[in-house]
């Protein structure tokens, strides 16, 4: 049987850290829990966990200075987990190398969510053959035939909101800022031209969403950025409206 796997959890509010680690548990991860940057730093080298759960206000060291000195040889997700909410703090988070931002107060239901689809993320992009197929719930993305379907409908795409929807599915569950996709599918002399994914977004959302003004499938981070939905996430709809 193989070991479960060993999530670092790095938090100084001793409350919150036992929260943590008893939610985590409960789920059958192993964890191991540090309160310092420092610690962090040191810990995730020595025991080179699965995925770290990282807090940015700690006593000794700024956490977004963790992630940037970790990055440099640690490549297992990193979700952040704090109380800065504002945008800027979320872009510099992503953009230093977290696969995804939680703001306190979090719900455990949402935390452990999130750590399930950074865990399937990051064995599909381990994996050495890159995936035929994406599937998000009932959408599904024939990377070989460029065929789009949701259940049994095709959908029809045009070239570049078949890429902008590639792109942000092959990243399903994670948080990509504006000028990470506008950079991707665009090019970087479009890297600020949020006006124009907006639209391309919307187009998108009235070819694959049931409802696009409320969408399951294609997320808005405000202000940040968007997310496709990570698979746990359309399931626990549909079990929700079933
Ligand atoms: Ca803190």
């Amino acid at each position: 049987m193989r070991n479960e796997p060993l999530v670092m959890v790095v938090e100084d509010e001793k409350p919150i850290r036992n929260f943590l680690r008893v939610s985590l548990s409960s789920q059958g991860y192993r964890v191991l829990e540090v309160a310092d940057g420092r610690g962090a730093v040191s810990m995730s080298a020595s025991h080179m966990p699965d995925l770290v759960i990282l807090d940015l206000g700690l006593p000794d060291v700024d956490g977004i200075d963790v992630l940037r000195e970790i990055r440099g040889w640690y490549t297992a997700p990193v979700i952040i987990l704090s109380a800065r909410g504002k945008d800027h703090d979320k872009i510099e988070a992503l953009d230093a190398g977290a696969d995804d931002y939680l703001t306190k107060p979090f719900s455990v239901g949402e935390l452990l969510a999130r750590v399930r689809v950074a865990f399937r993320h990051a064995a599909l992009s381990g994996s050495v053959e890159s995936p035929s197929e994406v599937r998000v719930g009932a959408l599904r993305i024939d990377l070989v035939r460029r065929k789009v379907t949701i259940g049994r409908a095709e959908v029809h795409l045009t070239p570049t909101e078949y890429k902008l929807l590639v792109y942000l599915a092959q990243h399903a569950g994670r948080v990509l800022t504006h000028g990470a996709i506008l950079r991707h599918v665009w090019g970087p002399t479009r890297e600020n031209e949020t006006q124009y994914l907006r639209v391309f977004v919307a187009n998108l959302r009235r070819k694959i969403e049931s409802d696009p003004a409320t969408p399951r499938y294609l997320l808005t981070e405000l202000g940040v950025g968007y997310r496709l939905a990570g698979d746990d996430e359309t399931e626990a709809d549909s079990r929700g409206s079933a």
